[in-house]
């Protein structure tokens, strides 16, 4: 089973929530980040990394004494990371995506394939038991899709070897790297606050998942802020909370210390053991329905 935990705006405490669902979740688990951007469930789980595996995109690379200057490569770029100007051509791999295109179409056979490195993924091993794969763009880069293609495929091949299910931190927000976070989930455990702009974004992140189809769950962090909005729209659009998190002091200072809530005291620990057994019991449903 896949549950990938996301929120509709950074800081609601997706990535504790993630954690904390890991310590308390049945082995075989397997903890993914793929937030590449801006990783941090190490933080929290500080996983032994045991390997770390660059992650290249395949670029153009011109051998000029077979090219022709036709142009065709370049009028196909819809990027213009590749340019012919005369009898001069010119490739720039930071704007390439990878597609392959020019490298198909060239009719001299004169584009072989090179590389630019996205970034890494490290895997690893939390407390013994909780394997961990983190995706870490490299600073400058842009092009998170492809990263996180890389690490989902990882994911699929370990989970499958070991018959883990698999807890996502997903990026923040709806932009394309959130989708593809939780495309692959049985479950979306939607993390919010109760404020204005909690509830603005953890609206936005409910219209932009809910064509996926994959049952969605709430949990409602620093809860006893705001107003109840986000409880009345839960109930409206049948959203069950798993768990509510409270807006106290010692929370805040756990967690800025980078200590995982589950392991706080034994009120949390069964918070979100309960939440873990929602989200099987979810995702379960919907696989036998
Ligand atoms: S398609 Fe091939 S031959 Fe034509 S300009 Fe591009 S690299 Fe040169
Ligand atoms: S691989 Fe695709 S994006 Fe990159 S230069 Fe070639 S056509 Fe453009």
């Amino acid at each position: 089973m896949i549950v990938a935990v996301a929120s509709g705006k950074g800081g609601t405490g997706k990535t504790t929530v993630t954690a904390s669902l890991a310590v308390t979740w049945p082995r075989p688990v397997l903890a993914v980040d793929l937030d590449v951007e801006e990783p941090n469930l190490h933080l929290f789980l500080r996983p032994e990394i045991t390997s770390t595996e660059s992650v290249p995109l395949d670029v153009p690379v011109v051998d000029e004494s077979k090219c022709t200057y036709c142009r065709k490569c370049a009028e196909l770029c819809q990027f213009k990371a590749i340019s012919v100007m005369g009898r001069m051509i010119m490739t720039f791999p930071e704007m390439c995506h990878g597609c392959g295109g020019c490298m198909a179409i060239c009719p001299e056979g004169a584009i072989s394939v090179g590389a630019r490195e996205l970034g890494v993924m490290e895997r690893g091993l939390s407390r013994g038991t909780i394997p961990c794969l983190t995706g870490r763009l490299r600073v400058g880069e842009a092009m998170s899709p492809p990263l996180m293609r890389f690490v989902r495929g990882r994911m699929r091949e370990l989970a499958a070897q070991t018959r883990a299910d698999v807890l996502i931190d997903a990026p923040p927000g709806v932009s394309c790297p959130a989708m593809s976070a939780v495309a692959d989930a049985d479950v979306i455990v939607l993390v919010t606050e109760p404020t204005p702009f909690g509830f603005h974004d953890f609206k936005l992140a409910w219209e932009a998942f809910s064509p996926l189809g994959a049952p969605m769950a709430v949990v409602i962090n620093r809860a006893g802020l705001g107003d109840g909005r986000v409880y009345e729209f839960c109930a409206e659009h049948k959203l069950p909370i798993l768990a509510e998190i409270p807006y106290r002091r010692d929370i805040a200072e756990h967690y800025s210390k980078g200590l995982i809530l589950a392991e706080m005291d034994a009120d949390l620990a069964e918070r979100f053991a309960g939440m873990g057994r929602e989200a099987r019991r979810l995702g379960t449903e919907v696989k036998h329905a």
